[in-house]
């Protein structure tokens, strides 16, 4: 079993004794409500998604973290999990202590060891996290959009409520219990914002030629109008599991996180935690974690060789699969050598835009039973 990332699986989950004095001490303590974002990291570094954090990054491991990609300890880290707040509230809290931390419903989430507040340079950070600094760009926008003041700390999560989706959700320690009983020892980790379609199932079975077991790990969370709805994903992903793949060698598991849509260093982090469940490889598309035209498509790709430390194989899938009418098969630019008369393309808005219209796409497209769930929904995009 690959080890976990920085050699221990963090458990930041508070046990049942201690959440009763924590909620007993509750209103002692200085208050801040934290975001549904930032609820949604507390519960990975707590359940060990995010190892070997066991809380939001301090200052030293900040900026090493934004100059060079890895924490001081020299372990890889490229995403600033970070826990922000403005100035005035800043000063109302104290330099060091607990901190209680709540959602924005009011619910206790968890308590913050607060050790450190500092400020930080966000043109910088974008830049270096990002690769630029421009508002458009969704994820320089969120990060320029946050409190001037960082708070660094470990985190103590009183329950791991394992919502939404409750029986796909199984933290790091679970799945990897489960490929150790299964007799995986390599493991395939196939990230995904999509119901499928049969370019996507292609790359997975080219996976499952590899490796004993596949992962497909959905990314639920803030979706963008248009985008299918997480439901729609995985009920596709249930049926075509079990009536098209080995199921017992397929396990179907989301991954609830905030896409940063930072590309190549998005990869690494993507991968990283995909380690820390249990997997030894990762399929990595073109312009993985990408938006617009920020990143070279391949440059994701590329950033795995200054990681060889992370261990983790990245499976790299060059070129954009197709269906063609002459090979009767599915090929890309690197296998078919006929016209593009003669393609019919996966590309998403297209399939979108069918599936809007009530308009089957062709079966070597996608497969006639995710059609048929997506039109039984009536209304399978987010609104
Ligand atoms: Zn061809």
């Amino acid at each position: 079993m690959i080890a976990p990332h920085g050699g221990t699986l963090v458990n930041r989950i508070a046990p049942h004794a201690d959440r009763r004095l924590i909620l007993d001490n509750w209103h002692s303590l200085p208050k801040l409500t934290a975001s549904r974002e930032t609820v949604g990291d507390l519960r990975n570094i707590a359940r060990g998604a995010f190892s070997p954090l066991e809380g939001f990054l301090g200052k030293d491991d900040f900026e090493s973290m934004v100059e060079r990609g890895r924490l001081t300890s020299g372990v890889a880290w490229t995403i600033p999990i970070i826990l922000d707040v403005d100035e005035p509230t800043a000063e109302l809290l104290p330099n060091e202590g607990e901190v209680a931390l709540e959602g924005p419903d009011g619910i206790p989430e968890a308590v913050l060891h607060l050790n450190e507040k500092y400020t930080y340079d966000k043109e910088k950070t974008a830049q270096n996290v990002f690769a630029t600094t421009e508002r458009k760009h969704p994820g320089v926008d969120a990060l320029l959009n946050r409190g001037s003041v960082l708070l660094g700390g470990a985190i103590d999560l009183l329950e791991d409520a394992m919502d939404p989706y409750p029986g796909y959700n199984r933290p790091p320690a679970t799945t990897r219990a489960l490929f150790e009983e299964r007799g995986w020892k390599t493991v395939g980790a196939f990230q995904t914002r999509n119901v499928p379609h049969a370019g996507h199932e292609a790359m997975q079975k080219v996976i499952l030629s590899l490796v004993d077991g596949l992962m497909i790990q959905p990314v639920i969370g803030k979706k963008k109008t248009g985008d299918f709805t997480d439901e729609m994903i995985i009920k596709s992903y249930d049926r075509i599991i079990e009536s098209y793949f080995r199921s017992e060698r397929v396990l179907l598991n989301i991954l609830p996180t905030e896409m940063r849509y930072a590309g190549p260093r998005e990869a690494i982090f993507h991968a990283i935690v995909r380690k820390n469940y249990g997997c030894t490889h990762m399929v990595v598309g073109r312009d993985h974690a990408g938006v617009g035209n920020y990143y070279h498509p391949e440059a994701a790709i590329e950033i795995f060789s200054d990681y060889p430390d992370i261990e983790l194989q990245p499976v790299c899938i060059r070129g954009d699969f197709f269906y063609c009418h002459i090979c009767g098969a599915l090929g890309s630019e690197r296998t078919c050598p006929h016209d593009e008369d003669n393609h019919i393309s996966f590309s998403g808005t297209e399939i979108r835009a069918m599936i809007k219209e009530n308009r089957r796409p062709p079966a070597q497209i996608m497969r006639p039973e995710v059609f048929d769930i997506l039109a039984a929904s009536g209304q399978p995009f987010v609104e």
